[in-house]
């Protein structure tokens, strides 16, 4: 549950000429509620409208899922989509804010400038907006129930369940120890058939012509977490299906610190290895709680699990600022050494990427 400030009802003139939609989806449970919104876009000189027209310049969103279908409208007509806080980040700064500057800066307690990598990253391509998402701010982002790595636990742990159990794991491995600053375990590989055993259990996995149910995977880790290790993901060689989702599926993650990545639909491209580590890193961040992205081209894109390779494998400033909260660890140094470790596997265009959002 994300928990949002209560906007200052204070009388400005701030939103002057700024017209607004606000969702229906407010209810007395949602605090603030749809009523009070309306109050302090009016009371701060803002004009509230019914329905999006062209001139709508945000429409304001509810908690979580939101089922109002002018949230779609309001993508077509490329008009704001923003949370109520927003609003509240606008009066205490004194004017209109802009909403990707608001998305990075709204913890004021955090000393390390990321600002001036936001010129620097592509905007986001329309087709990997989802819709139905409010894209998640920093802010948001703190004030979530979510893991964390502590002392005790700053493991990674990987577990290959592998048909082909000669396959290597070693190269993804050390780009997510790379990418997250972690320790990365390889815990033996397991051959992959309907029944495991992993510790000291034997479990059935369903399956569906030849796919593994992803689900049962998950489950299967999160009995099986280290005590030491902050998450545990696993990798297969196998194709895998979520029940009662007909999509392909390259990967699945939980807010419960596991994850499982499938190899199988890269494996039949030539150059695999490098989509199979956007969707790597995209799975891992959601174990983070990093959800999709909305403000930028970046690796939480909604559709970077397609296996095309257009996406980064970077992340937008607005997700390296949640998971360096989570983390810890020192940018600059980590972009030196994701360098490396892209200079030494010839990755090219991530090479030209890092030289062009180059660390200040
Ligand atoms: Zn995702
Ligand atoms: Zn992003």
């Amino acid at each position: 549950m994300k928990r949002r400030r209560i906007a200052s009802d204070v009388n400005t003139t701030i939103f002057a000429h700024k017209k607004f939609v606000v969702s229906n989806s407010y209810n007395s449970k949602t605090t603030p509620t749809r009523d009070t919104v309306q109050h302090i876009i009016k009371n701060n000189g803002g004009t509230v409208q019914k329905d999006i027209t062209k001139n709508t310049d945000y429409f304001v969103q509810s908690f979580l899922i939101d089922d109002d279908d002018r949230l779609e409208i309001a993508k077509v007509n490329n008009v704001l989509v923003i949370g109520p806080d927003f609003l509240d980040y606008c009066i205490k700064q004194g004017n209109i804010a802009d909403h990707v500057n608001y998305a990075l800066n709204s913890d004021t307690n955090d000393n390390v400038d990321l600002t001036p990598l936001l010129q620097k990253f592509p905007s986001i391509e329309e087709y990997t907006r989802e819709a139905e998402e409010q894209p998640q701010t920093y802010y948001d982002f703190l004030n979530m129930e979510r893991y964390s790595p502590d002392d005790d636990r700053r493991t990674i742990y990987v577990l290959p369940l592998l048909c082909n159990t000669k396959r290597d794991s070693t190269v993804p491995c050390s780009f997510i120890e790379t990418y997250f600053g972690l320790k990365v375990t390889i815990l033996p590989t397991i051959k992959l058939q309907k029944t495991i055993q992993v510790g000291d259990y034997l479990y059935t996995i369903d399956t569906k012509k030849s796919k593994y149910n992803v689900m049962q995977l998950l489950d299967v880790l999160e009995e099986n977490l280290p005590s030491d290790g902050f998450c545990i993901m696993s990798i297969t060689d196998a194709d895998i299906y979520e029940p009662g989702n007909n999509g392909i599926i390259m990967g699945r993650a939980t807010g419960d610190r596991v994850c499982v990545v499938s190899m199988f639909h890269f494996l039949k491209q030539d150059k695999w290895l490098i989509p199979f580590l956007k969707t790597m890193t995209h799975e891992l961040l959601h174990v983070f709680g990093i959800d999709h992205c909305a403000y930028f081209s970046c690796v939480m894109n909604a559709c970077v699990s397609d296996g095309s390779d257009n996406e980064p494998v970077f992340m937008c400033p607005i997700d390296l600022a949640k998971l360096r909260k989570s983390i810890g660890f020192d940018a600059k140094e980590r972009y030196q050494k994701l360098l490396a470790f892209f200079t030494e596997n010839e990755m090219e265009e991530e090479i030209k990427f890092l030289s062009k959002i180059k660390f200040t």
